[in-house]
């Protein structure tokens, strides 16, 4: 994953894509974390059975320019669905 500054913030930032297959920006540097793996699937808050994996912070939650990034979003989805009106 090749790191670019973003555009809202300059942090570096990869991108991945959801499982659904949609863009996603991520923190450049992976985290480890642990999930619980419990086979049961039910939540055991005494003793969760704990794996660590490696992963990314999704870049919305750690983005100091979050709130312009919203409202240009806001403004394509608006430009879009205005788009579609016209037709
Ligand atoms: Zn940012």
């Amino acid at each position: 994953m090749k790191a670019r500054p973003c555009k809202y913030c300059s942090e570096d930032i990869v991108w991945g894509s959801t499982e659904k297959g949609r863009p996603i920006p991520l923190d450049k540097k992976p985290v480890r974390v642990m999930v619980d793996v419990n086979e049961s699937g039910r939540v055991d808050d005494d003793e969760p059975k704990l794996k660590s994996v490696r992963g990314w912070v999704p870049h919305h939650s750690t983005c100091t320019g979050v709130d312009q990034a919203r409202s240009d979003k806001a403004a394509r989805d608006r430009e879009l669905a205005g788009d579609r009106g016209q037709r």
